[in-house]
């Protein structure tokens, strides 16, 4: 496979999983644009400002160096030469990171750099939101994933090892607020590219959704 797969949709559908093994099974490079989102929020909460004060936030991620890596094998993540790929999963950026990405000088930098990033590599897969109607909107095979909120809330707590119903409803609560909030932004709204295949893995095992994605690369 040659060319770049893009692969979008809300989080708990499996998508970062999915992507790592697509590319690793087509030999290809790996870019993870939610990596970047919550590096530039370590950055915003690092500096002490307000995630939700846009202007501090545009002025702190602009003068932040973020580094991730495009090996589907080892993730790469670094604010200011920091590794912070542990950091940037837990809950308290990931509390804060749909604040910083709906800012539009956040989304304009990161953007600008997810694709340079893109052009160095011959066969790349790349997962996000927007990647197929904004940063891709060219690429070779869109890929939109999705998943019953009930299917995304029980994969997150499995991920998180939470068990309890409350403690499910209460993830089911979180996405369903993370899902409103990408949805809103203007610049970027989260929804399938026009010329997306749509895949529903709420009744598919990982391993199904990975060999349907590769074979749709392959034809
Ligand atoms: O995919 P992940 O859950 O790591 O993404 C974290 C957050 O980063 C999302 O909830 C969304 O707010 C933001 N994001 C984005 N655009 C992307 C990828 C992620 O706005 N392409």
């Amino acid at each position: 496979f040659l060319g770049q797969i893009t692969l979008d949709g809300p989080s708990g559908t499996g998508k970062s999983s999915v992507a790592r093994s697509v590319a690793a099974r087509l030999g290809a490079a790996y870019l993870d644009t939610g990596a970047m989102y919550r590096a530039a929020t370590v950055a915003v909460l690092d500096a002490g400002i307000d995630p939700e004060d846009a202007e501090a936030v545009a002025r702190v991620v602009a003068e932040a160096r973020i580094e991730v890596g495009t090996s589907a094998g080892t993730e790469l993540v670094e604010v200011d030469g920091v590794d912070v790929a542990v950091r940037i999963r837990g809950a308290e950026v990931t509390r804060a990171v749909s604040a910083v990405s709906a800012v539009p000088a956040v989304r304009r930098r990161l953007v600008d750099q997810q694709r340079a990033l893109v052009e160095a590599a011959d066969a790349v897969v790349v997962e996000g939101r927007d990647i197929g109607t904004v940063v891709l909107p060219d690429a070779t095979l869109k890929v939109y994933l999705t998943a019953a909120p009930e299917a995304r809330a029980q994969r997150r707590a499995a991920q998180l090892g939470l068990r309890t119903a409350d403690e499910v409803a209460a993830l089911a609560v979180d996405l369903r607020r993370r899902d409103e909030y990408d949805s809103s932004r203007a610049d970027s709204p989260l929804r399938p590219a026009a010329d997306a295949v749509v895949v529903d893995s709420t009744d598919l095992s990982q391993e199904g959704v990975v060999d349907r994605v590769v074979e749709l690369a392959r034809s």
